[in-house]
């Protein structure tokens, strides 16, 4: 018991976390390229947060949330999405008073309580941006083209991102009385669910994945007729934009996202092949959420991408990353006599920025290569007392088993040249 972890929460362990720091470091790089500058919020808030900032007709609020009260007896909720948080911490550090847009992105972990399965978990992580104050279309098109930019440079293939727009307020209230109109009439065709959304919420009907459910959804009024001409514009501009930068997009007329805030745009990416947990990201425009917050009209517009389905996608699509060393330089020596100066090249070594390890083991000469050879180190160094005395060592290079001769000044000098050379092959996860 003592060593199992909590149902649907996974150990990142060597050998795997590299996978994640290289997915971290590309969204980090295609952030800064789009100008987008990280935010480090917490992983807890108030409860009152989540349930008026993701809303209290949501399966998240409803059944998901970690919620618990504090020592203090408050009631506090370990995040399960990263906008409300967002759109707290951009009115509590005051960003409404610098230059207009405000565009930042996060990485971490969310939690929601869910029956886990394959690319489903209780602890998950995500990386998403969420850009303040700018109303136009050209920041959808700009959040839509960084989020496609993201798996582009992963190297995923095989993805369809799916366009909406649920409209504004106006556009919605028409919509909702168009589809209790429909919907009543099939009422005992629909999930017991969706009865109960029928008089809360009839657009997230349209999101039900019971298949009785969207049979009966099929013929139901879609948003698309139900847009105001303001609301349609903003949809042509965002939709002429990702055709100007050949970002395909497929229209879904059901990709919902049922709360007043959520306004014009809506996205998601599914990949095709993983398996049932398919949505890989997906985002939007929330025009309403600064001011139900925080009483202010800020309009903004987010994504949030779950990292454990990017890596599951990039191993079902066999995408290959690029680390495939475990470290630079192991320092092998043959010999007591050799230690001290073993002790001291490592240490040189990682001080002129190269990963290097030398034997903590006491192994035998043998046992030292087989064990740099088993951890992936690219070039070790051979210390041995004859060698030494003429001042020469032995660098070997491990991939092609090729030996040289080297005088001990040059020894850092060379190992440095050769490690700034590309790696060969690749590590598929
Ligand atoms: P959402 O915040 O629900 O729009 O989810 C955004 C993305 O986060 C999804 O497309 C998934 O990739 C990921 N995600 C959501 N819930 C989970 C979960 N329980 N486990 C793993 N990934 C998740």
């Amino acid at each position: 018991m003592l060593t199992s972890r909590p149902r649907g929460t996974n150990d990142i362990l060597p050998g795997e976390t590299e996978k994640w720091q290289y997915i971290e470091k590309v969204f980090h790089d295609v952030c800064r390229r789009y100008g987008y500058k990280e935010m480090r919020i917490p992983i807890f808030e108030h409860t009152e947060l989540f349930e008026r900032g993701v809303g209290d007709t949501t399966d998240i609020v409803e059944k998901e949330m970690y919620t618990f009260n504090d020592r203090g007896g408050r009631s506090v909720t370990l995040r399960p999405e990263g906008t409300a948080s967002a759109v707290r911490a951009y009115l509590d550090g005051k960003l409404f008073a610098v230059p207009q847009p405000v565009k930042m992105y996060y990485i971490g972990p969310m939690f929601r309580y869910d029956r886990p399965q394959a690319g489903r978990y209780r602890q998950f992580h995500q990386v998403g941006v969420e850009a303040f104050g700018a109303e136009s279309p050209a920041i959808d098109i700009e959040v839509v083209a960084l989020f496609m930019d993201y798996f582009r440079e992963l190297g995923l293939t095989e993805l369809e991102l799916m366009l909406n727009s649920v409209g504004c307020p106006k556009c919605r209230k028409v919509l909702r009385d168009r589809l209790q109109d429909y919907f009543r009439s099939h009422l005992s065709s629909l999930c017991e669910n969706c009865r109960s959304r029928f008089d809360r919420n009839p657009l997230r009907i349209l999101d039900c994945k019971e298949a009785k459910c969207r049979e009966v959804s099929s013929d139901a009024p879609t948003l698309f007729d139900s847009l105001c001409d303001r609301c349609l514009n903003h949809f042509k501009i965002v939709r002429e934009g990702l055709d100007e930068l050949g970002v395909p997009y497929t229209l879904n007329p059901s990709l919902v996202r049922g709360l007043d805030y959520y306004t014009n745009t809506a996205f998601e990416v599914v990949v095709h092949g993983i398996g049932a947990q398919s949505s890989i990201g997906g985002g939007g425009r929330y025009d309403g959420l600064v001011e139900l917050i925080g009483k202010r009209d800020i309009p903004g517009i987010g994504f949030a991408i779950g990292m454990e389905r990017v890596l599951l996608a990039m191993e079902k699509q066999g995408v290959g990353f690029p680390s495939v060393h475990g470290f630079d330089v192991y320092v092998a020596t043959i010999g007591k006599g050799t230690e001290t100066y073993a002790l001291k090249l490592t240490d040189s070594l990682r001080k002129a920025g190269l990963s290097a390890e030398r034997d903590v083991m006491g192994r035998s000469l043998r046992a030292q290569m087989k064990y740099a050879s088993k951890m992936a180190a690219r070039y070790t160094v051979i210390v041995g007392d004859e060698e030494l005395a003429r001042e020469q060592v032995i660098i070997r290079c491990m991939d092609t088993g090729k030996q040289e001769d080297v005088h001990i000044e040059d020894i850092i000098k060379i190992l440095l040249e050769k490690t700034t050379q590309p790696q060969g092959g690749s590590l598929s996860v």
